[in-house]
């Protein structure tokens, strides 16, 4: 998995969307990529603001913009690594 194809597969990862494998593969080249792990930061802070700026036009989705717990230890044990 390259940083493009992550970058590609992101809207897919965030909605539950891609098949297992792939998952897989996504969050392991987070745990060794800070690049992607800060890309997915600035992404998911938009993803707020925007939210924060539309929310009352946009339609209720509960799932939108949820971060998968996976995801999260991806990221944790990225940062871990950097220390
Ligand atoms: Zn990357």
């Amino acid at each position: 998995l390259t940083c493009r194809n992550v970058i590609e597969f992101l809207m897919a990862y965030l909605d539950g969307e891609l098949p297992a494998a792939q998952r897989a593969a996504f969050e392991r080249h987070l745990s060794v990529c800070p690049s992607c792990v800060n890309y997915l930061a600035t992404y998911r802070e938009a993803v707020r603001l925007g939210r924060t700026a539309f929310g009352n036009l946009a339609p209720a989705s509960p799932a939108q913009g949820a971060v998968p717990e996976g995801l999260v230890r991806a990221i944790l044990a990225a940062r871990r690594e950097r220390a």
